[in-house]
């Protein structure tokens, strides 16, 4: 039996300005036991110097929001992976499901922006998700699969790669999967990914995580921890969070 060591991140999303994440920040980086999960705080862009310098002499690592499939060039208001390295980013999110639907990236450019991570040393956090009406269609596979498989064909080598899973329709809704919903769909997952790193791939779950759900969320076999929105913008929360991993 493989131990898949948790990993709780936080999507601080477009929120807060200094004034709010300075504090935000200052109690989570106090507040953190030195538990079993290994912790990721993913600020804007513009506040990643802040976060990497804060954290420094903490165990929380540094992740973005996105990043260009590009390495460099010109391409205004993108940001490479070489400069996310240079912030000491340890992880970046990539397809997050308000990217792919509110900024139409595809499935397609969803695989560049994965390849660009890896090939710069970032651990790529790979979202994948349904809408409601993926799953009342029954189509909930036929989606995740699809959108994993975009990737998996991309890449020579997925080992080391973070996969979140986060239906649409629990992100920011309070609309939480149950724990069974949830862990049938990270089982189904997880045996979609290559047989060479099947079992060591940790597979997040993210949609309305809370401090009080999380506990059982996170004891289901194949949830390895969390990929949490609106509730890592709470301290006291986060913290409840990353101390049920
Ligand atoms: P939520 O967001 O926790 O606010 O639902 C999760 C996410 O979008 O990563």
């Amino acid at each position: 039996m493989v131990q898949r060591r948790p990993l709780v991140a936080a999507n601080w999303k477009m929120n807060g300005t200094l004034a709010t994440l300075r504090p935000l920040l200052a109690e989570v980086i106090a507040g953190l036991d030195d538990g079993a999960a290994e912790v990721a705080l993913c600020p804007a862009f513009v506040y990643l110097a802040e976060v990497a310098a804060a954290v420094a002499d903490s165990r929380i690592a540094v992740g973005a929001q996105n990043v260009s499939e590009y390495t460099y060039g010109a391409y205004t208001g993108e940001v490479s992976a070489a400069m996310l390295k240079d912030y000491n980013c340890r992880f970046v999110i990539v397809g997050h499901s308000e990217r792919r639907n509110l900024y139409a990236e595809t499935d397609a450019g969803v695989a560049a922006r994965f390849r660009a991570a890896q090939a710069a040393g970032l651990t790529p956090i790979l979202c994948v998700g349904e809408t409601l009406a993926e799953r009342e269609a029954d189509a909930t596979e036929a989606v995740v699969g699809r959108q994993l498989n975009a990737v998996l064909t991309a890449v020579d080598d997925f080992a080391g790669a973070v996969v979140a899973y986060e239906p649409v329709w629990a992100i920011g809704t309070g609309r939480t999967a149950s724990p069974e919903q949830a862990q049938a769909v990270h089982a189904f997952i997880r045996g979609q990914l290559p047989a060479a790193c099947r079992q060591q791939t940790r597979i997040l779950y993210g949609g309305s995580v809370k401090a009080d759900n999380a506990a059982t969320l996170f004891a289901m076999e194949d949830i390895d921890g969390g990929l949490i929105g609106g509730a890592s913008l709470d301290a006291r929360a986060f913290l409840d969070i990353c101390h049920a991993a």
